[in-house]
């Protein structure tokens, strides 16, 4: 009897947990048809990916990068690939009056927002900790106050719509990786600061749904220039990235994990054996 137990109970527990897994929701494209969506960072890289997934699904989508001429060419794909609209709105995050600027851009040009998705980043080093603590502040500006300022402006939207935030991480966010002290200080602030605010709408049933993403080595150009010659992982394709992080958004997951086998399954590791970890990323 004791032996069944120990075996049955398991296995049961295995069973459940399958099927509560699998009997989740499955995502359809037709549930981004139409909404109004906002992409930050989406004049290259896994934003522009984005926002021409977007387009396919027939969302109206809103870019937003410094770069004109970029945005400009993201906005005329998107309407070829069957964006139910597309325009851009183009300037530096670092600037928090301009990415108030562009969640009223929304309000006006698209009479609300179902979907903010906050992924732009601003240009670091990738090597020892050099001491610019002016760096370390204008990253946090970028990387971090311009997605808090944001939020606070798209939340009445937001709450409307019953919408959702997805905001774009890393696992130099979730674990201290060396060579990108600055940059992981703002990821790390991410987590903190939206893990917390989920707890608050959660306690005060706002129904805005916040997905973290996890990513870890994407092909982008910056990604590629930046790190390839360190890291011994193949970087993932930024298209299939790009969709991962949009389903995991309209399905509402609180944390999204791309790619699984080289996020979330290192992760399990932190709490129980932390310094293995920290050897096997160094
Ligand atoms: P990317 O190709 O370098 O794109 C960054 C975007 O941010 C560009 O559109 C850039 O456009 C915009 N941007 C940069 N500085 C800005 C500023 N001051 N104000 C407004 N926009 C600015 O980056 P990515 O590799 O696609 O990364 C996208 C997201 O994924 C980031 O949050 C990154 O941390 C995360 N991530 C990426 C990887 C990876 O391996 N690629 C891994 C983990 C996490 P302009 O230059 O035109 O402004």
């Amino acid at each position: 009897m004791g032996r069944l137990q120990k075996i049955l109970i398991p296995f049961l527990g295995l069973v459940l947990a399958f099927w509560f897994y699998s009997a989740r929701d499955t995502f359809k494209p037709e549930m981004l048809r139409g909404k109004r969506v906002i992409v930050t960072g989406a004049s290259s890289g896994i934003g522009e990916q984005m926002a021409y997934h977007l387009a396919r699904m027939g969302s109206h989508v809103l870019v937003t990068a410094r770069t004109e001429a970029k945005l400009q060419n993201v906005v005329r794909r998107c309407l070829q690939l069957g964006a139910a609209s597309a325009r851009f709105v183009s300037g530096t995050m670092e600037d928090t009056a301009f990415a108030q600027h562009v969640v009223r851009e929304a309000q006006t040009s698209l009479g609300g927002l179902d979907m903010l998705i906050l992924n732009h980043v601003g240009a670091s080093y990738f090597g020892f900790f050099d001491g610019d603590v002016e760096h370390v502040r204008k990253l946090l500006e970028i990387n971090f106050l311009s997605y808090v300022a944001m939020t606070t402006s798209a939340l009445p939207m937001l709450k409307e719509s019953e919408g959702s935030i997805v905001v774009v991480s890393s696992m130099a966010g979730k674990v201290g990786f060396p060579f990108t002290a600055p940059y992981s200080a703002t990821k790390f602030a991410l987590d903190g600061f939206f893990s917390s605010l989920r707890q608050e709408f959660t306690i005060q049933s706002i129904n805005v749904s916040i997905t973290l993403c996890i990513l870890g080595f994407i092909d982008t150009e910056r990604a590629v220039r930046a790190a390839a010659e360190v890291l011994r992982e193949r970087p993932a394709p930024r298209d299939e990235c790009a969709l991962e992080i949009l389903k995991g958004a309209a399905l509402r997951r609180r944390e999204l994990y791309y790619r699984y086998s080289s996020t979330r399954l290192p992760l399990l590791l932190r709490d129980c054996a932390a310094e293995l970890l920290d050897y096997l990323v160094r």
